[in-house]
């Protein structure tokens, strides 16, 4: 499939960039990648007093930070009755943990980067079953959203039952929706004078006190890896612990105004979608369609995903639709679903590993490195140290 450009870049106007480091430098602390999670780790840093170099071997968020479905949801990424089910009452911690932080998205940066809008989980996608396997999934899938609500309500968490023009679900009224190049850049251009970030930098090796990079060598005692997809190739060690998948998006020109009033995911959370101000849909999904193919550190779009994507484009937006912006990513996987906050050498951290959905555990997992790294505090048991 030919070419690949980001439907949410149209949005990063202006932006000035930051240059490449300029040879050998000292810090107390080195952040690598700033996707959201690094540029969290380096706000916790500098908060601390602490001097700090982040680096990126591409723009800020060049990677799934910027290229996501800007879904800002509570929890990780298995449901909250299954995250309970397979880590135990922690993983409500961490749910907390993850509105806590959307809070504080919401709090520091200028009105319209988060909208609190609220999200959908649909049981199946919008309009009829396609068939009779279909609709026996969307009845299982409307028992699943019961006990969803049934064990958020159980922990005073907001939820309301949904059953509207876009089907039968469940509709959670903290979540909020963001461009997530803009929120990145936004926490970028905030943290500018406070810490030296460069981009065009890449990192080539990291050890005890350095980080070896294309242009000079970072020595800091405390070093933060906040790569998520790709960690396995930056950090061979951790290669049998995350894996990097290729998930996929599209953009479409605007559809009819209003139809998704909030980010909607349906058939258990692997399609979505959003609709921005301009009535342009931001689409993606199919990881459980094509997981094999997807186990890869390519980002380029592919013919068989993009057309199930599409699919799903027109099932939300109840029509036909023309699509302007094709794109993959890189994220990490881990087997249990528990994200990595782990030391991996002395004063060395890394995160990663958030199954698809780290948009605000990458940032919980951030700070959760810095706790382990600068105050020697065991990270939460919702992360595998
Ligand atoms: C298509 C898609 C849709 C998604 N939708 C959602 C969603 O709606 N909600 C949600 O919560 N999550 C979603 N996710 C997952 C989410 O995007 C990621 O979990 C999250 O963005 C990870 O952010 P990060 O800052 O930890 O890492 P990354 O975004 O992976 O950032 C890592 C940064 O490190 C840099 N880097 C990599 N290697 C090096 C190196 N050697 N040297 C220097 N820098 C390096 C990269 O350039 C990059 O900027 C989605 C992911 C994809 C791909």
């Amino acid at each position: 499939m030919a070419g690949s450009s980001v439907g949410w870049d149209d949005a990063v106007t202006g932006w000035p960039g930051f240059s490449p480091l300029a040879g050998d430098r000292t810090a107390d602390a080195c952040v690598i990648g700033l996707g959201a999670s690094g540029l969290a780790a380096v706000e916790d840093l500098v908060g601390r007093g602490l001097s700090v170099i982040g680096l990126d071997a591409g723009r800020v968020a060049a990677g799934a930070a910027g290229r996501n479905g800007g879904f800002l949801l509570g929890g990780p990424a298995l449901f909250l009755h299954d995250a309970i089910a397979a880590w135990g009452p922690s993983a409500v911690d961490l749910y907390r943990e993850t509105l806590a932080e959307l809070r504080h998205l919401k709090e520091t940066l200028s009105p319209g980067v988060v909208r609190p809008v609220g999200s959908i989980r649909l049981a199946g996608l919008p309009g009829p079953p396609t068939d009779e396997g279909d609709a026996a999934d969307r009845a299982a899938e409307v028992a699943d959203c019961a006990a969803h609500a049934a064990a958020l309500r159980e922990h005073g968490i907001a939820v309301e039952d949904y059953d509207g023009p876009l089907g039968r679900g469940i509709f959670l009224p903290d979540d909020a929706a963001t461009n997530p190049a803009v929120r990145a850049t936004a926490i970028a251009a905030r943290l500018e004078h406070r810490a030296a970030l460069h981009e065009n930098t890449s990192v080539r090796r990291i050890a005890a006190g350095r980080v070896v990079t294309s242009h000079g060598t970072v020595s800091a005692g405390v070093v933060v890896v906040a790569v998520d997809g790709r960690l396995d190739a930056l950090i061979p060690s951790l290669a049998r612990r995350v894996r990097t998948a290729r998930l996929q998006m599209l953009t479409t020109a605007p559809v009819s105004a209003s139809r998704l009033p909030c980010p909607v995911y349906g058939r258990h959370g692997y399609d979505y979608a959003q609709q921005g101000a301009d009535g342009r849909l931001h689409v993606g999904g199919g990881r459980d369609r094509f997981e094999q193919a997807e186990w890869t550190a390519s980002t380029a779009p592919t013919e068989p995903v993009q057309r199930h994507i599409e699919d799903v484009a027109a099932r939300m937006a109840g029509g036909p639709v023309t699509v302007t912006h094709r794109w993959g990513a890189s994220v990490g996987f881990t087997a249990d679903g528990r994200p990595l906050c782990t030391e991996v050498a002395a004063g060395v951290v890394a995160i990663g590993g958030y199954n698809g959905t780290g948009n605000l555990v990458g940032p919980v997992a951030a700070r959760a490195a810095v706790a382990r790294a600068v105050d020697g505090t065991a990270p939460p048991p919702y992360f595998a140290a």
